[in-house]
């Protein structure tokens, strides 16, 4: 198990305190890996700034070459990345193996593709005697920050745009799951030049808060919690670096009286619970119409109580357990405190799913209200609340009377009344008759309190890269 830090080219242990690393499944201790010091951290900002004039002078060709074998060697070893994911995230082997690994090998090779695409816009003459054009250049060291829901997709998601756009990093995983991080050390080492990518290790507070404060740190990228992104943006606020801001969500799922009732259950069921609901895309907050509520809150949760969990045998588990003790009690803090109001029904679930590890029971709360805390907070667990609502225009706005604005779906067979919703809907995405599919050619990011800048596709390149202007004076 590779458990050393990437600063430049060197590899060295962490020398400040240690941070246990758990397997979710049984609670037991895997490693204790110890964060980067001070000194650590300003030797990876240097090596960082370092490889940025030559990193940042490669032409877009090169680096789609290195990005290239980035994703080669990812796929080489898919099996051991899986492996080590699914020990320390508690995921189902299966899902990190065909479902997460064939997606981050491809978001390497998208934007491998995808930088070789980025031409400028124009070169013209907009004063007399004077040509302008645009360019799009590399913005300097950018201190990119990880949950721990993905953690290597994630990294996919932050480290090959932005050196892709001839940035260097300092990446931090979560402090909770480093080990594919600390892999990806190992790999990248061996194939880029040195400085560019560079990983450190710690906890939030105390590395992650030096790096966004770092004063040769031109931008912070971070997915995370909405109250981390406001100390970013604080931080950001001393030394004006950009930012892109990757926060929570609270998908509305709005099923019209139309919609096709089997598709939506198993659509739910699915997205709804994918990673144990720890996603912030998860199909969580659903409105019901009135003419189908009983119907979908009865098939629904005997669809659930039929998700696969903690089975001895992980390749029938359809769902792992939370990531760490602290989140399940908090999950089932939020169950508590809604099966306290008269009008709620847990259908489903509803408790712990184990007595070792972290699991939790895959729940379905029915006859919650638009005021409910259960409908309003991000629970990020495998929780699923149902409100009825009468009228169409009821739906929308309730999914948009919301904090967050990342991801939501609409389920009808009207394609009239889907498009009108979807024009409405106040998120970074709209999925009509499905939730949670996710390719690297589309943009993945929110609006309101859900943040800004994108994830995948191009938007993420323009994101990591600074519109520049040149002009020509020719007489
Ligand atoms: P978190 O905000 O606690 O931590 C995220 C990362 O930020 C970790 O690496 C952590 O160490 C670091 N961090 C925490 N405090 C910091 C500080 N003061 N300064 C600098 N870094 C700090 O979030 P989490 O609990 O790891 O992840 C869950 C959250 O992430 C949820 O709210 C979820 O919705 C969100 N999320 C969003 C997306 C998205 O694409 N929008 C994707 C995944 C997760």
């Amino acid at each position: 198990m590779d458990t050393q830090l990437l600063i430049g080219s060197r590899f060295e242990a962490g020398t400040e305190t240690e941070e246990q690393i758990l397997n979710p499944k049984t609670g037991a201790r895997i490693i204790d890996l110890a964060e980067a010091s001070h000194s650590q951290i300003d030797a990876a900002v240097d090596a960082a700034e370092g490889a940025f004039l030559g990193w940042s002078r490669t032409t877009p060709a090169e680096r789609a070459g290195y990005l290239l074998k980035i994703a080669d060697a990812i796929e080489a070893e898919a099996d051991d990345f899986a492996a080590l994911e699914a020990l320390n995230c508690g995921k189902p082997i299966n899902a990190v193996r065909n479902d997460e690994l064939p997606a981050i090998i491809d978001c390497w090779r998208f934007f491998a593709g995808a930088v070789r695409t980025l031409t400028s816009p124009v070169a013209g003459e907009y004063l007399p005697g004077h040509t302008s054009m645009i360019r799009r250049d590399a913005i300097g060291s950018v201190g990119s920050i990880a949950p721990w829901n993905y953690p290597l997709m994630m990294m996919a998601w932050k480290v090959a745009p932005a050196i892709a756009g001839g940035n260097t990093v300092v990446f931090k995983p979560s402090e909770q799951t480093p080990l594919t991080a600390l892999k990806m050390a190992r790999l990248l080492a061996g194939i880029l030049p040195e400085g560019v990518v560079n990983i450190i290790l710690g906890r939030g507070e105390t590395v992650g808060n030096a790096l966004i404060n770092h004063p040769k740190i031109a931008m912070v990228s971070i997915t995370g919690d909405i109250a981390t992104g406001k100390k970013v943006l604080q931080a950001a606020a001393k030394t004006v670096k950009r930012t892109h801001l990757e926060l929570g969500g609270k998908a509305p799922v709005i099923v019209y009286g139309d919609a096709d009732l089997e598709a939506v259950v198993n659509g739910i069921r699915t997205f709804g619970y994918y990673n144990a609901g720890q996603d912030c895309t998860a199909a969580c907050r659903i409105y019901a119409q009135d003419s189908i509520y009983e119907r979908l809150v009865a098939d629904l949760s005997s669809a659930v109580s039929t998700i696969r969990y903690n089975d001895p045998d992980d390749t029938v588990n359809e769902i792992g357990p939370l990531i760490s003790g602290r989140q399940r009690d908090r999950v089932a803090s939020f169950v508590e405190r809604a099966t306290e109001q008269k009008h709620i029904e847990i259908t489903t679930g509803g408790s712990p799913g184990s007595t070792n590890g972290f699991f939790f029971q895959p729940t379905v709360v029915a006859g919650a209200t638009q005021e409910d805390e259960i409908v309003r907070r991000e629970v990020f667990g495998p929780v699923v609340s149902v409100t009825r609502f009468k009228e169409d225009e009821q739906a929308v706005s309730w999914a948009n009377d919301s904090d967050y604005g990342l991801a939501s779906s609409v389920w009808t067979r009207d394609i009239t009344k889907a498009m009108q919703a979807a024009s409405r809907l106040q998120y970074g995405c709209t999925w009509i008759n499905t939730h949670f599919m996710l390719t690297n050619e589309m943009p993945h990011g929110g609006v309101k309190q859900s943040g800004y800048g994108k994830d995948m596709s191009v938007y993420a390149l323009e994101d990591y890269t600074a519109v520049r202007h040149i002009m020509i004076n020719h007489g």
